[in-house]
């Protein structure tokens, strides 16, 4: 029953990505509305992104933080914040790049 790392870090790419088209399709106009992400701190679009508690991420950072969740590197938002200040999520992020390199040479 239990799933591999890729296999829940390919989920999640997919659910995530599918928020943004959701969201788009709500509401077209998200795509020319922008925000300031309290996790990676970047200006971006408000499609696909979440409110978590006061937070509001990016669909970027909702990618990681629900990668995250499902891996067990955190349990909360607020860790996720946190690690956003040091190296630990460096780690996570690389896990995320390394699975997107491999399917892309197996694509090719
Ligand atoms: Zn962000």
């Amino acid at each position: 029953m239990s799933k591999t790392n890729e296999e829940i870090i390919e989920e999640m790419q997919q659910v995530v990505a599918q928020m943004v088209i959701d969201d788009l399709e709500e509401n077209p106009d998200v795509a020319n509305e922008y925000f300031d992400c309290d996790c990676c701190g970047k200006n971006k679009c408000m499609a696909g992104s979440i409110g978590y508690g006061t937070y509001r991420l990016c669909n970027d950072c909702v990618l990681l933080a629900e990668t995250g969740f499902a891996l067990g590197k955190f349990t909360d938002i607020q860790s996720l914040i946190d690690a956003m200040e040091d190296s630990r999520l460096e780690e996570l992020c690389q896990f995320i790049k390394d699975e997107e390199t491999r399917k892309k040479q197996m694509d090719n």
